[in-house]
């Protein structure tokens, strides 16, 4: 299993794509930025890519999945919770930032707390983590692996005055999922990773 990153957008936002060479499945996680260039990352590398995985509906989380969509006609996953997020310039604070929205027109499948999401060899399970935005999830994959979005970073954790925001949240939130990213390796949504 490969993991690369994909620094994009105006928020240096991590795009990671999670290739597994023994079946040549692929994953994007949070896609943001030029999808071309994204899809060129996958296919040099060999891969196909199976599906597009948000940890929430953020704007800089987002933008290249329209594209990506376009181009492959993969599914998109997101928390039910977060999915109103994706049509809706407000809620995913492009227009907070912009001034106009940066929206997504995909129509995502939704996933919720606990779920598993599989591909190949890559399965992902859900763990839903509050207070970011009200649907902001992590992935853990593998043993030693954990996607975290804006929901954690290496020095601190993401803003709770966004729409759906709670400090209260994301606190309770960080309680129960600090404990179980112990010795794994966590990528999160903007930053470097982080072995815990
Ligand atoms: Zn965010």
């Amino acid at each position: 299993m490969k993991i690369y990153t994909i620094e994009a957008g105006v928020f240096g936002t991590n795009t990671y794509l999670v290739g597994d060479e023994e079946t040549g499945k692929a994953v994007l996680l949070d896609p943001d930025g030029s999808g071309k260039q994204i899809l060129k990352l996958v296919e040099q590398n060999g891969f196909a890519l199976e599906a597009i995985l948000l940890t929430h509906g953020h704007f800089d989380h987002i933008g290249a999945v329209d594209e990506l969509v376009s181009l492959t006609g993969v599914p998109v996953y997101i928390s039910e919770r977060d999915a109103e997020l994706l049509t809706d310039g407000r809620k995913n604070a492009s227009s907070v930032f912009f001034g106009k929205s940066i929206l997504c027109q995909t129509v995502p499948q939704t996933f919720k707390n606990k779920d598993m999401l599989t591909f190949g060899n890559l399965s992902f399970s859900v763990m839903l983590t509050p207070g970011h935005t009200r649907g902001s999830v992590c992935f853990f994959l593998d043993d030693d692996i954990v996607f975290t979005g804006d929901t954690f970073f290496a020095e601190g954790y993401g803003r709770t005055d966004l729409y759906g925001g709670n400090e209260n949240t994301i606190i309770s939130s960080l309680q129960n999922l600090v404990p179980r990213m112990r010795g794994k390796t966590v990528y999160p949504g903007h930053g470097e990773p982080v072995t815990l």
